[in-house]
């Protein structure tokens, strides 16, 4: 793809540190972007930014076995053979396959003397293109359970560089899925910056240090956000000190106010309203990031 528009990635370690409520505070203030959420297990972006659906698609996943229970004549060969254990009779006798267990590796469709076991694609979720006040968004929800998320992910990622390309814009802001799996992994693919938003807490500085190596393997710029940074001084000069030893910017301090609370409970962010110094901070964050991507 030509002219890619740069990606920068807000992520954390665990969810709960206000990856989300940052990502829609800039996507509110950053311009010429498309808004990704990439958080495709528990999206929740939409909640602040209140998208309305302009096109969906179902996401088709990994194959599974699927039985014909007309052509099964009840052999029991494909519940012998899968070493998944993922084929069982049910109370009426009949042979399924449970999805969650089903590795799709065919061999049961070999075993199987009568022909009855098709492999089929299941759709595991389904992805949207919507439009907000803020600028066009792409999303998606994977169903409960199902596997697949970081292809998911970077079917999003791609439809948003479709996007961007179709608009001339240069910019994708991505609310990235917390942790550091597979999930994460798709989200830094491509990417230029990453933003760690991290609490001051022993376990937030933990999580700091995976991300960051995950980040330099795909050779993504890291900036951290501290967020909390005025419940515990001592965490925050631990962070502080890290950065420093990694030459890792540190782009933002926004500190604990309720007034952030109160907003999230009014499907607000926190630049709405009077949250004083969260609000300041976060604009501040939001010129900077402007300003690199
Ligand atoms: S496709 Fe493989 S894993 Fe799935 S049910 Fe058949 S034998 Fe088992
Ligand atoms: S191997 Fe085929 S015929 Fe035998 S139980 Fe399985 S689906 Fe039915």
């Amino acid at each position: 793809m030509k002219n890619r528009a740069n990606e920068i990635v807000i992520l954390s370690g665990k969810g709960g540190t206000g990856k989300t409520t940052l990502t829609a505070s800039l996507s509110k203030m950053i311009k010429n972007k498309v808004i990704v959420d990439a958080d495709v297990d528990a999206s929740d972006l939409f909640i602040l930014l209140n998208p309305e659906v302009k096109k969906q698609e179902k996401f088709r996943g990994k194959s599974v076995a699927v039985i014909n229970q007309e052509k099964c004549t009840h052999c029991g060969l494909c519940e012998e053979y899968c070493r998944f254990d993922a084929i069982h009779q049910d109370k009426e006798g009949n042979f399924t396959v449970n999805f969650y267990k089903c590795d799709g590796c065919a061999l049961c469709t070999y075993v199987c003397p009568v022909g009855a076991i098709k492999m089929s694609e299941e759709i595991v979720g389904d992805w949207y293109i919507s439009k907000t006040e803020f600028g066009d968004m792409v999303h998606a929800r994977l169903i409960p359970g199902a596997e697949n998320s970081g292809n998911l992910v970077t079917m999003v990622k791609h439809q948003a560089q479709l996007m961007a390309g179709e608009k001339g814009l240069n910019r994708i802001i991505i609310d990235g899925p917390p942790g550091t799996g597979c999930p994460v992994i798709s989200s830094l693919s491509g990417a230029k910056y990453t933003i760690i938003v991290t609490e001051p807490t022993l376990s937030g500085i933990h999580d700091l240090d995976r991300i960051l190596k995950i980040a330099e393997q795909f050779k993504v710029v890291p900036k951290i956000v501290i967020n909390k940074s005025s419940l515990n001084n001592e965490n925050v000069s631990r962070i502080e000190k890290f950065a420093e030893d990694n030459n890792i910017e540190i782009i933002g301090r926004i500190p604990f106010d309720k007034c952030v609370v109160k907003n999230l409970e009014k499907k607000l962010t926190p630049i709405e309203g009077n949250c004083g110094e969260v609000k300041a901070e976060i604009e501040k964050i939001a010129k900077f990031t402007e300003s690199i991507f």
